[in-house]
Parts: C-alpha cells; sequence; structure tokens
C-alpha cells in the first residue's frame, strides 16, 4: 500500500495544529460531533433539491462508541459520507474545508446550520489519538473507503467495506502521560458531560449507551447493570423555538438545568433579533445573589454559541460590569470566529450584540419595576448594589443608562421610590433633592439635621449602602435638581426670619462661636448658629465636598488616607441649652469650656462618630452631675 504525503507543509502545520491552537483537548469532541451534524445536514439539503430523495428523520443520528479496554472511541454519523477523492481533499489538505465549499455551491446564504468553514477542526482528534481511522461510504457510491493517519508522517487510503451510507471516525486514544489523563476520554460520564457542554443543541440526535441499574430478577435488594442507548442531547435550543410555546416553566428549567443559579429567576428575557446583526439569545434576571458573587472567583459573561455550538462558556464582553448579575446565553450565526473557534475573529458584530443586550435589560429592568413592583424590590435588594456601583464607576460614563433604575427608602413613603418619583413630588420652593447618610433608617430617622427639613414638609431620602454617597456625588443631578445632604453647609432653604435687631444679637452670638470653636483646638473648621435644628440644641455638618458618611468609610478602607470632612459645630439658637452656654460664657469660661466638649462629643456620637477621649468623655458627664 503506498503512503501519501499530507500536502504543502501539512506535517508543520499538522503538529501547529494539534499542539497550539486549541486551549482544551475536550474540543475534539465537539469538532468530530459538529462534522457529523455538517455531513447530516448536507443529506438534507440534498433531498430538499431532488424529489426523488426523502429525508426520513429516524434515519439520521450521530452514535458515540466507547471500548475502553481497547482504548477505541468512535464518532459514527449517518450523513453524507466521502468519496475517495473527498476524503484526500478534505482529510488530507489541512485547511481544505469541503463543507464551506459545501455551503458556497448550494448557495446557502445564511449557513444556518453548517458549522464547518476553516477545515481544520477533524484534526483535533490528534490532540487525544495516535492513530485516527475514518471510514466511510459516500451517498450514491458502492464503495467503501479507509483513511488512516497517525499524526504528522502521513495517511494512508484503501478500499474497504461498509454497509451503510455514512462516515465512522474511530480513534485510538492515548496512553495517559505525567500530565495528562487520556482515560476519561473513554469514560462514560466525561464524554456525556462534554457532549451536553458544547453539542447539546445539534439538531440531530447524539446517541450512547450509557450504564444503569436495575434491581435482579428474583431478588428484592441486589441490583445489576445494564446498557441502555440513550439521546444525550436536547437537540432543539429554546432560544430557536416560538416564544408563543414556551412557558415559564420551559424557561425556568432551562435556568435549572445550565446552573445559572438555584432561585427562581425574576425575570426571562427572550430575545431574537433581525436586522444588521441576527442573534437569539435568553437571558434571566436573578432574584438572589450568587453565593461567590462578591468574590474574586465570580466571573461575568454569557454563554456564546454559533449556530447551536458553544464556542465560549463566559463570554465576558457581552455584558457590563453593572449587570453582571445576568445569566444567559447568546447565539449568533454572523460571528466571525477564529481558526480554533473558541474565540472571536474581531469584536465588532460582538460589540453590537452587547449593545443591543445592554439596552435590552435596562428596557425589561424598567419594564418590571412599572409593572411589578413587588419584584423589582426583590430584585433591587440583591442586585441595587451592583447598579449604584455601576453609576460610581469609570466616573459616572453609565449614569444616565442606570439613574431611573435606582430607588431610596424615603422618609414620606417609608418604602423604597425611584428619583423619578421623587422630582415629581417636589414642591415649588423646594430645590434639592435632599438626602441624609447613616447605617441604618432607624438611626437617620432620628438624625436632628433632618428636623427642620420634615418640618417643612421636604421629602428625604436615606442612604444606608455605603456606596450610596459616591454614587450621588458622581450622579450630581437627577432631572436638573441636585443633591443635597442634610448635613450640608448650606441647606438652601430661604429665610424669613427678618427680625430687626437680628444683626446685633448676631454680633453677640458670633463672639461665642468663636471662643467655642478656639475651645475646641482644631477639631472643627467653624461652629455656627444652626438653621436645621429644631428640638437638639447641637449637631455637625460639614463644608466641602468629603461628607462625614464618606470619611467613615473611607477611613475603614484598607490604606486609608486618614481623609477628614471639614466638619461645622451647629448650635440651636432657640434651644433651652443656649441660654446656658451664653451664660457661661459672660460668667464662667471653665463652665463654657467643659460644656462645648460635652456639646461637640454629644454631636459626634449623633453621626455615630467614635468619640477621641471617652474617659475623659466620661469624667465631665461626672463633673455636671456633681
Ligand atoms: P470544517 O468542518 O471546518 O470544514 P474539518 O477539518 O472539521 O473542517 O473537516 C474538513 C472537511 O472534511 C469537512 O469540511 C468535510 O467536508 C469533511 N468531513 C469531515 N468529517 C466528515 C464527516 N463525518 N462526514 C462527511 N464529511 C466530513
Ligand atoms: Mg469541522
Amino acid at each position: 500500500m503506498e503512503k501519501k504525503e499530507f500536502k504543502a507543509e501539512s506535517k508543520r502545520l499538522l503538529d501547529l495544529m494539534i499542539n497550539s491552537i486549541y486551549t482544551n483537548k475536550e474540543i475534539f469532541l465537539r469538532e468530530l460531533i459538529s462534522n457529523a451534524s455538517d455531513a447530516i445536514d448536507k443529506i438534507y439539503y440534498k433531498t430538499l433539491k431532488d424529489e426523488n430523495l426523502q429525508f426520513n428523520k429516524d434515519d439520521y443520528y450521530i452514535n458515540i462508541v466507547s471500548d475502553k479496554e481497547n482504548r477505541i472511541l468512535k464518532v459514527i454519523d449517518t450523513g453524507i459520507g466521502m468519496t475517495k477523492e473527498e476524503l484526500e481533499d478534505n482529510l488530507g489538505t489541512i485547511a481544505k474545508s469541503g463543507s464551506l465549499a459545501f455551503k458556497n455551491e448550494n448557495e446557502i446564504k445564511d449557513g444556518y446550520d453548517i458549522i464547518g468553514q476553516f477545515g481544520v477542526g477533524f484534526y483535533a482528534a490528534f490532540m487525544v489519538a495516535d492513530t485516527v481511522t475514518v471510514i466511510s461510504k459516500a451517498l450514491g457510491s458502492e464503495e467503501a473507503y479507509k483513511w488512516e493517519s497517525n499524526g504528522a508522517d502521513g495517511y494512508t487510503i484503501e478500499n474497504c467495506t461498509k454497509d451503510s451510507v455514512g462516515t465512522e471516525i474511530i480513534l485510538k486514544i492515548k496512553e495517559n502521560t505525567e500530565d495528562e489523563n487520556y482515560d476519561e476520554y473513554l469514560e462514560e460520564s466525561t464524554l456525556k458531560n462534554i457532549i451536553k457542554k458544547y453539542s447539546d443543541f445539534i439538531r440531530y440526535p447524539i446517541k450512547m449507551f450509557v450504564t444503569k441499574t436495575k434491581l435482579k430478577e428474583g431478588t428484592e435488594n441486589e441490583y445489576e447493570e445494564y446498557k441502555e442507548e440513550e439521546t444525550i442531547n436536547s437537540m432543539v435550543p429554546i432560544w430557536r423555538k416560538n416564544k408563543n410555546e414556551l412557558t415559564e416553566e420551559d424557561y425556568n428549567n432551562f435556568y435549572l438545568e445550565k446552573h445559572y443559579g438555584f432561585d427562581n429567576p425574576v425575570k426571562h428575557i427572550h430575545i431574537s433579533a433581525e436586522g444588521i446583526i441576527r442573534y437569539n439569545a435568553i437571558l434571566f434576571i436573578p432574584e438572589r445573589i450568587p453565593f461567590d458573587y462578591y468574590t474574586k472567583e465570580y466571573e461575568k459573561g454569557l454563554g456564546l454559541y454559533s449556530n447551536g455550538v458553544l464556542i465560549m462558556d463566559k463570554c465576558p464582553d457581552l455584558l457590563p460590569d453593572y449587570f453582571s448579575f445576568v445569566k444567559g446565553m447568546v447565539d449568533s450565526e454572523d460571528l466571525s470566529l477564529n481558526i480554533s473557534r473558541e474565540m472571536l475573529q474581531q469584536d465588532r458584530q460582538l460589540k453590537l450584540i452587547a449593545k443591543n443586550i445592554k439596552n435590552k435589560i435596562k428596557s425589561e429592568l424598567l419594564d418590571l419595576l412599572k409593572k411589578d413592583r413587588e419584584k423589582y424590590e426583590k430584585f433591587y435588594e440583591s442586585f441595587g448594589r451592583q447598579l449604584k456601583y455601576g453609576v460610581y464607576s469609570d466616573f459616572g460614563t453609565n449614569k444616565d443608562v442606570l439613574q431611573d433604575l435606582l430607588m431610596f427608602y424615603s422618609s414620606k413613603e417609608k418604602k423604597l421610590v425611584t428619583l423619578d418619583e421623587y422630582v415629581s413630588r417636589m414642591t415649588e420652593e423646594q430645590k434639592y433633592i435632599y438626602y441624609a447618610s447613616g447605617e441604618s433608617n432607624e438611626r437617620i430617622e432620628k438624625l436632628p439635621q433632618t428636623d427642620l427639613l420634615k418640618d417643612k414638609g421636604f421629602e428625604i431620602l436615606y442612604f444606608t449602602d455605603d456606596i450610596d454617597e459616591f454614587a450621588i456625588k458622581m450622579l450630581m443631578s437627577y432631572k436638573d435638581k441636585e443633591f443635597k445632604s442634610v448635613s450640608s453647609g448650606d441647606l438652601g432653604i430661604e429665610e424669613k426670619d427678618n427680625e430687626n435687631n437680628k444683626d446685633s444679637k448676631d454680633n453677640a452670638n458670633k463672639e461665642l462661636f468663636v471662643s467655642m470653636k478656639e475651645l475646641l483646638s482644631g477639631k472643627v473648621k467653624d461652629v455656627r448658629e444652626s438653621k436645621r435644628l429644631k428640638n437638639h440644641p447641637v449637631c455637625l455638618a460639614n463644608d466641602g465636598e468629603i461628607s462625614i458618611e464618606m470619611e467613615k468609610i473611607l477611613n475603614s478602607m484598607p490604606n486609608n488616607q486618614d481623609i477628614k470632612a471639614d466638619k461645622v459645630l451647629e448650635v440651636n439658637a432657640n434651644h433651652d441649652i443656649f441660654k446656658v452656654l451664653k451664660d457661661a460664657y459672660e460668667n464662667d469660661k471653665d463652665k463654657l469650656k467643659l460644656y462645648t466638649e460635652l456639646l461637640y462629643n454629644q454631636a459626634l456620637l449623633i453621626e455615630g462618630l467614635p468619640i477621641e477621649d471617652p474617659v475623659e468623655f466620661t469624667n465631665n458627664m461626672c463633673k455636671i452631675m456633681k
């Protein structure tokens, strides 16, 4: 028998192929199954054109047979087969794709089903096999041929017998090495997993004998093993089905089957896009945070399929970070893949799909907010934080996408409200969107800084997440209304106070405040009369960009830079305590020092800030009790 050389620089090319194109050895099976599916598709196309031929669905399938003992794995199909010339051309020439030629000859424009295009996938078999044998009988041919190769030094072709039309790929699986366990490619469970992972949506049944156990006849607790043929793949991808025929349960099953999560998603999104780029997508908004969501291990991304074959498990480029909780997959026939079919050639199409998907997720979330508030709030409880991070990160680039999805607890409604709802309730008198930061709603509720605003009937948003104030600083305004902290120096409320003696009174008070500031020796930037207090004698306010709440958060981070907010001690001039202060100022400077320090510490406590010297504070308390 004559041995033929691979054409062109095939030897080196084959070596390259086997050792460097693929990152994952297991994809050899994906490639062989894809070829088998293409071969059946070709028969199908032939029958479409030829009235004398019939396509009887039951006759077309792919068989996977594993023989552990002899280290043989077979991929058998009932497809179109190959003639001697085709074996030479397609398997003897690397980078020659009979499938691509078929697609062109038959003018299959949308190429919906035919997967092959590069003419290299077949050689992936050499990643796991020492010898690859192909026995094939072409449609309309009487003869069958056997092609055989053990890799780089060429191949042989000879006549052989085969009863039916189709192709058998026979792999002699390699012996285990130190770094690679080839045995697993003969293992039933591994094979099943690989088929499920990559080829679940191949349109023809992929059959395999699997081991099962049953009760031994005539016994009550003795079991015996038996083999039964099973179809491993689910064949029809849910995203190609008509939306109207699918129930909520179908989607939920798909969610569970693909291990997207253990919860019931709050919403599914089914996209069938036509137009510049065609793709189908099924996306899910989970209800609960995955246990690893805030760890480094969590990988965002959507499954990416090309013609129903998995290309990438989690394609990160399909989702922006702020929607990293979305699960699901995208299938497109319009992707240009690179030669390993593990990656994309160029990402123009991918960018387009990603943009569409982003917009769709946003509009569906808004829709949920409008139509099913309860569900939206459930979702928001889990992932609202992520949305707020999205507003804050990338210098606020995405704030327009996200601002309408935000919710905060409202002093008025006592529940979560949107910014739009807040703004639509604002009266003409109110110029700002007010917010207060603190550890919990209960604590914020009691903040003395909110007294005046509440008195005026202004709604206040409660910020209890670390990220809230940072996100809002990035947002700056919503519908032209700026945000204002209840602790900020100027609340932007016009005064009606027009008493004649105001100036002289102010001056008298000013001296008291100056001396209080001196007594606090640098701890506050200023001491001044408060316009926001009603029932409390003092509170802290802040000047400048960094709020007291932000100071707390920044300083709790590792490598904090000891950033300080500019604190102002505000004194309620209408409070009884103020009279006591004035009296002390005029008659007893020691007392003034004692009271000033006590009041300052009280203001710190209300803010949830630590007192600098607790011992001194308690000593002072005792002093006044005596
Ligand atoms: P591609 O699938 O990208 O064309 P492959 O290297 O996987 O490249 O296969 C090369 C060619 O060999 C295919 O295009 C097809 O013409 C032929 N071929 C491979 N496997 C089979 C098969 N099981 N049945 C019929 N033809 C096959
Ligand atoms: Mg192929």
